[in-house]
């Protein structure tokens, strides 16, 4: 769970803001990702770093508090999971998500347990509108409440 709660400044200022104003329209489409890292942050969860290649980078550029969903096979059965971003949008090159393993999980626990560096991946085009539009002219304040994995989209707003 996350909620943010954004403030020009003046006192008493606070609103809470859920709707993007600015959204990139494009096809949702799946592609092979490469697993560059898997780092284990607790025993039972991961960040999943990816390579962008070049031809990709504006197919997967991203806005804070998207999404990637993962196509994953598992046991036979096809499973689509999403998992927020937790990158920064400004890092071009790599797109990082963290899954925490669920109980009896299908693909959490496929995930968590067995992803190496190296193994390709089905990764969707990244999708959401969980984000408020950023304006370094528009100055600010945010704070964000953040609860279980609701932390991910909060971390690549920082
Ligand atoms: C927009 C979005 C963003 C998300 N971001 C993140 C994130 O950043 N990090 C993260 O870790 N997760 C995130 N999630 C959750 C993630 O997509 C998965 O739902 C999560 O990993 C569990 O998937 P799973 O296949 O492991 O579990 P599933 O196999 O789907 O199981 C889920 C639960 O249901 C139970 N269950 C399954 N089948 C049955 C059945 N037949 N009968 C009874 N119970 C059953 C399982 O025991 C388990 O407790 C996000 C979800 C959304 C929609």
């Amino acid at each position: 769970m996350m909620v943010v709660i954004e403030s020009n400044g003046s006192h008493g200022g606070a609103s809470a803001t859920f709707v993007a104003p600015k959204m990139v329209q494009r096809m949702a489409r799946f592609h092979t990702l490469q697993v560059a890292n898997v780092s284990k942050e607790t025993s039972d969860c991961i960040v999943v770093d990816f390579k962008v290649p070049e031809a990709l980078r504006t197919d997967f550029s991203f806005t804070h508090g998207q999404y990637l969903t993962l196509k994953l096979h598992v046991n036979g059965e096809e499973l689509r999971r999403s998992y927020s971003i937790c990158s920064s949008p400004l890092d071009k090159d790599h797109i990082c998500i963290a899954v925490k393993k669920v109980d009896k999980g299908r693909a959490s626990t496929q995930l968590v347990e067995r992803l190496k560096p190296g193994a390709p991946l089905e990764v969707m085009t990244p999708m959401g509108n969980f984000f408020t539009h950023l304006d370094a002219s528009q100055e600010r304040h945010y704070v964000a409440f953040a609860a279980g994995s609701g932390i991910t989209p909060s971390s690549a707003s920082l």
